[in-house]
């Protein structure tokens, strides 16, 4: 096993470290990963995909809908001033979805429940959604290079002498950083179609140091490489220093990364959205600027929304899902669906502080790290006034299906058993109200030791995996 784990540490750092510890060039890490690729039905993962293009419909819509988004959002948005309610006031900047390019790359998290135990009841079987990611949906890259790591590993003799050796034909093969690139690609040129422009580009919205970041450089070296696009790097403060909206409302970029002047067709947000993403006004302002444009923004502040944990708990409630979606697209959303409260609601408050071992306490936060469980989920709901709780969302405890895997983090191996999240990318772009694209381009896969409560991979508790079908 030894051995194994050290060939498959040094082949995976072969293929591209993921980030960098320090920020520097010195410190690339790759991420934690397990040995062994997750089982998942075919059936089941085919089921994935085409939620996928489900899921596209529903945010698309909700996101079109500002008075929805603006009534759903009214009490978070009064609770959470200095960031949803921002965010919510700049709807109102943007021009309405029939005049322009929408374009969005999102992510939707299922916990695999159904596979590992075929004992389990049947509605207990099968994907519950974990949430909408609607902005800066990371980890397009993951997948594509655990397949090949796991494939490079499993048909080499290292992995015979462990015991490990297995059948790998049905190994998911995904390309979603490929995907991304396309999609940006197509975004791009309806822009120029549209508006027959041409001294265009598309820009990427980070935050330094990223050139650190080996997720986007994979993703705008694929938009080279495949379609000769140059995606320029800016922050939100670049955007407010070299951009002003001319009166045509073209965000015009004047003397940025040795280019004269371009006009920015697709805005693809990799940062922006953590209040840390906006320390100063000047970041607000850069945003206004871009949604104030005729610029495809991935995502627009409405997509953004859409990705609120409010929300996806919204989404729960009587009637909506039929009101953005026909009756068998509904059907098969709610099936994935598991029961969320505002928290401001007395009478699910006192069964979580009853039972919290069933209940998970989400702000309105992304990226990892942000929600509270068992003890720590009392103490904030005994601390918050019931006006205050009005900005999170209780949503019952998913139990996923439990696995058997080998977690390998910093070169060392734990054999253990596992929980995984199956996430799947999708992309779609409309020009003028009419979805072009609207597709799934990928999956990537996580999974965690099953008394862990949160599996992010950048913060360490989680591991990289990829999808073998049954
Ligand atoms: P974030 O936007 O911060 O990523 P998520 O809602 O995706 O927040 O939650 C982060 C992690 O917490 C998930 O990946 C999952 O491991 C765990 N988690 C979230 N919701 C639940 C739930 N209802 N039941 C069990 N675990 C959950
Ligand atoms: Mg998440």
């Amino acid at each position: 096993m030894d051995r194994l784990v050290e060939e498959a540490c040094s082949r995976f750092a072969t293929l591209g470290p993921l980030a960098s510890r320090n920020g520097d060039f010195n410190t690339f890490r790759i991420f934690p990963f397990t040995l062994l690729p997750i089982c998942l039905r075919r059936s089941e993962f085919d089921h994935a995909l085409r939620l996928g293009a489900v899921l596209n419909k529903l945010t698309m819509a909700m996101a079109s809908d500002h008075d929805f988004l603006r009534h759903s959002l009214r009490d978070t948005a009064a609770a959470d001033k200095d960031f949803t309610g921002r965010l919510v006031a700049l709807l109102d900047q943007s021009p309405s979805s029939p005049h322009r390019i929408d374009f969005s790359i999102n992510r939707y998290d299922f916990f695999i429940n159904a596979s590992a135990d075929p004992n389990a009841s049947s509605n207990s079987r099968g994907l519950r959604l974990v949430e909408l990611n609607c902005i800066a949906a990371g980890g397009l890259s993951a997948c594509r290079l655990l397949s090949k790591l796991h494939y490079d590993i499993h048909t080499h003799p290292a992995s015979r002498a462990a015991g490990l050796d297995m059948d790998l034909s049905s190994l998911v093969q995904t390309d979603s950083d490929g995907g991304a690139a396309d999609s940006i690609a197509h975004a791009h040129r309806c822009f120029e179609d549209k508006y027959a422009v041409s001294n265009t580009h598309v820009i990427m919205i980070v935050i330094p140091p990223y050139q650190l970041r080996c997720e986007h450089t994979m993703v705008r070296w694929r938009a080279w490489e495949d379609h000769g696009i140059d995606i320029i790097r800016m922050t939100l403060a670049d955007i407010v220093k070299y951009g002003t909206v001319s009166e045509d409302g073209h965000l015009q970029v004047i003397g940025f990364a040795g280019i004269d002047s371009f006009i920015v067709s697709v805005a693809y947000f990799r940062t922006g959205y953590m209040p840390e993403d906006y320390p100063t006004e000047k970041e607000w302002k850069g945003r206004r600027l871009l949604e104030r444009s005729t610029a495809a923004c991935c995502p627009s502040v409405a997509m953004h929304l859409v990705g609120l944990k409010k929300i996806q708990q919204v989404i729960g409630e009587d009637g909506v899902l039929e009101k953005f979606l026909n009756e068998d697209e509904a059907e098969l959303v709610r099936t994935t669906l598991v029961q969320q409260w505002d928290a401001s609601n007395e009478e699910a408050v006192s069964r979580a502080l009853e039972d919290p071992d069933e209940y998970v306490l989400k702000p309105q936060r992304e990226g990892g790290g942000n929600n509270l469980y068992r003890e720590d989920m009392k103490e904030m709901l005994y601390s918050l006034s019931c006006e205050q709780r009005g900005a999170y969302t209780l949503m019952q405890r998913i139990h996923a299906g439990v696995m058997p895997n080998v977690l390998v983090r910093d070169g060392m191996w734990k054999a253990m058993d596992m929980h995984s999240e199956m996430e799947i990318f999708t992309s779609l772009v409309a020009v003028d109200g009419k979805v072009v694209r609207n597709e799934s381009i990928g999956c990537s896969v996580k999974s965690k030791q099953v008394d862990v409560d949160e599996g992010g991979v950048d913060s360490g508790a989680g591991a990289l995996s990829s999808l073998l079908l049954q």
